[in-house]
């Protein structure tokens, strides 16, 4: 991965804290496995890989060392995936022990290791690995930790050899479970497994990696390969929270807040969920086996950017809702005649909608429902526009889903538009719908389609109708002409019957004629900026299309098509029209785009040279 160009912030944070860290002189290189003496005391890194798969590096994080007990949580996760947890907890404890990484502590009755952040727990939990076919475990080991770090990883067989020789107490901890049965059969090979799973060879970076992964939902953020299914990932990173420093786990969840996992060779892992993996490399440990200026790091870190998991600065509940608007203030992209935009001002209130935004959750989705209820009785359409939500959990497609269940219980209508792309919203609503047969609140993908539906269900159904035609004398445009001039207008318009996706003109066309709609529906389109075209507005009888070059002289900047079999309207060439209808015409043409500007749409994204004034 490439450096930032002009470094970032995290970068230059993480550099001067490396130099403020750095003349630490505390702690002990571990010793008691005589292969880990040879490391140097100075050797300090600090790694951050973010979810996105952004890496910032700084100090030894190429310098490679053996994982030692960081292995711990990923075999775990592997014994999870593989046997099931059950299995698993029947062999393994998931209880903190507040004593050392070594200890002795088994359950009384039943010789369970507590945990399996510990070394009888972790050794219990490589005997199940290994099962009869030790190599084999091993072979699933070394894939699983390829699947965190994303590359070939190898055996410090020095390290190995080293352990193996004097790891006596690790030895009697074996043959002391196989005493109760924990570890059934030879404990050997399960031993040599956990020495050979300790002894893997990684670097900073590949901790900081690993922690991402977990941070990820299992998910190698650089990779894209799945290391672990998401409830596993759940539960390894409960016992690193509690279990993961050994005696040292109360202190440092209290201060740093994160689950996190340490090994003798000097590594820390810490993982922020959602966020990043943070690793630190430094040999010299504490009296506990925990790197030194490993825990300063963590510390730091987490109390600059205040990282606790605990700490939650914001309640998302407010910033959910970006605007609440109702019908008499918003409207689609469909144009209506001045009748109809009088009743959806008389009745719009009975349209709700809310345009929601950032991540709905329990809180944020509890807060929003309980507003709607409050309203209920004053509505009789509810549109939650979702297009602007980033993501939504199973609680919050759980309590919309319950929303939509008592709006059409008390004969409401929900609409959801951008619903559709949030997965347990879908999977939730799909039961409400098959239930009762209804298309449901996911029927439009789109906020201007709801709105659109939700004025013609306040304006009645008539409008639908696509055989009725209005008269051109009574086209808005008509309104204000005397009669000579109307006169004029039904003897020089011809008429014009389409089929629907006809199209009346393209962009670039030039504008010959005014078009008065009598039947069926119209869509002003652009194709301006993208293959696909967008809609402008829809038109129905009663409307004007193409007058605005009368005033201004240019050509044609949209696509007109007709939207039904039936629809149909009159031509007006411009060039029959004479100069006393031409004034009219202009007049008229005013009075209407004062009075759009003067309604001015409320929540107001009038369409610039849209709507019945399009060219
Ligand atoms: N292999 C080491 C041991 O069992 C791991 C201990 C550790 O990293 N805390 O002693």
């Amino acid at each position: 991965m490439s450096p930032l160009p002009g470094g970032s912030p995290i970068q230059t944070y993480l550099d001067a804290l490396h130099r403020r860290l750095a003349p630490l002189r505390e702690g002990l290189v571990a010793a008691y496995i005589p292969e880990l003496a040879h490391a140097d005391p100075a050797w300090f890194g600090i790694a951050i890989a973010t979810v996105d798969g952004h890496l910032y590096s700084v100090g030894d994080t190429a310098q490679c060392a053996t994982i030692q007990s960081i292995s711990k949580p990923f075999v775990y996760g592997m014994a999870l995936a593989e046997q099931g947890v059950e299995r698993v907890l029947a062999k393994v404890g998931v209880e903190p022990t507040g004593e050392a990484f070594n200890s002795i502590s088994l359950e009384p009755d039943t010789g369970r290791p507590l945990n399996p952040m510990i070394n009888a727990g972790a050794i219990a939990v490589s005997a199940m690995i290994a099962g009869t076919d030790a190599a084999d475990g091993e072979r699933r080991i070394m894939a699983m930790f390829e699947r965190y770090t994303g590359r070939t990883m190898a055996v410090d067989e020095r390290v190995y050899a080293s352990e193996a020789r004097t790891g006596h107490r690790n030895r009697a901890l074996a043959h002391l479970m196989r005493n109760f049965d924990i570890i059934t059969g030879d404990p050997e090979p399960g031993l040599d497994l956990y020495f050979r799973q300790c002894s893997v060879l990684v670097d900073c970076r590949d901790l900081a990696i690993m922690g991402a992964t977990l941070a990820n939902d299992g998910v190698n953020p650089l990779t894209g390969a799945r290391a672990l299914a998401a409830p596993d990932v759940a539960r390894v990173l409960a016992v690193m929270t509690s279990c993961g420093m050994y005696d040292f786990s109360g202190g440092w969840i209290y201060r740093v807040g994160m689950p996190a996992k340490s090994g003798v060779a000097g590594g820390i892992i810490a993982v922020l969920p959602g966020q990043m993996g943070i690793a630190v490399f430094s040999p010299p440990l504490d009296s506990r086996g925990n790197s030194v200026r490993g825990i300063r790091v963590c510390e730091e870190i987490s109390a600059d950017f205040a990282l606790h998991l605990f700490h939650t600065p914001r309640a998302t509940a407010a910033s959910i809702i970006r605007s609440r608007s109702d019908g008499t203030e918003l409207r689609s992209s469909r144009r209506r005649r001045r009748s109809e935009r009088t009743r959806l001002r008389a009745r719009g209130a009975r349209v709700r909608l809310y345009e929601l935004q950032g991540e709905l959750n329990l809180g944020a989705t509890e807060s929003l429902v309980h507003d709607v209820l409050r309203e209920r009785a004053a509505f009789e359409i509810l549109i939650l526009d979702l297009t602007r939500v980033v993501g939504l959990d199973q609680a919050a497609a759980r309590l919309l889903s319950e929303l939509a269940h008592d709006l059409q219980s008390h004969e409401r209508t929900l609409l959801l538009p951008g619903g559709h792309h949030q997965p347990p919203l879908v999977h939730a609503l799909a039961e409400v719908s098959s239930e009762t047969g209804s298309p449901g609140p996911l029927r439009f993908t789109e906020r201007d389609q709801a709105l659109e539906w939700a004025e013609d269900q306040l304006l009645g159904r008539a409008l639908q109708d696509p055989v009725t035609e209005t008269p051109l004398i009574e086209n808005d445009l008509c309104e204000t002409l005397d009669a000579n001039a109307r006169d004029q207008l039904i003897t020089i318009a011809e008429r014009l019957d389409c089929v629907a996706g006809q199209v009346v003109y393209h962009p670039g066309d030039p504008a010959d004629a005014l078009f008065l709609i009598a039947r069926g529906q119209f869509q002003i389109q652009s194709t301006a900026s993208a293959r696909i075209p967008l809609r402008c507005a829809t038109l129905g009888p009663g409307l004007v299309f193409g007058d605005l070059p009368l005033a201004t002289g240019r050509s044609r900047d949209h696509t007109v098509i007709a939207l039904n079999d039936r629809a149909a309207c009159w031509r007006i060439p411009y060039r029959a029209i004479a100069p006393e209808l031409k004034v009219q015409l202009l007049a008229s043409l005013a009075t209407r785009l004062a009075e759009r500007l003067t309604e001015g749409s409320g929540a107001g994204e009038p369409t610039p040279d849209g709507g019945d004034f399009e060219g």
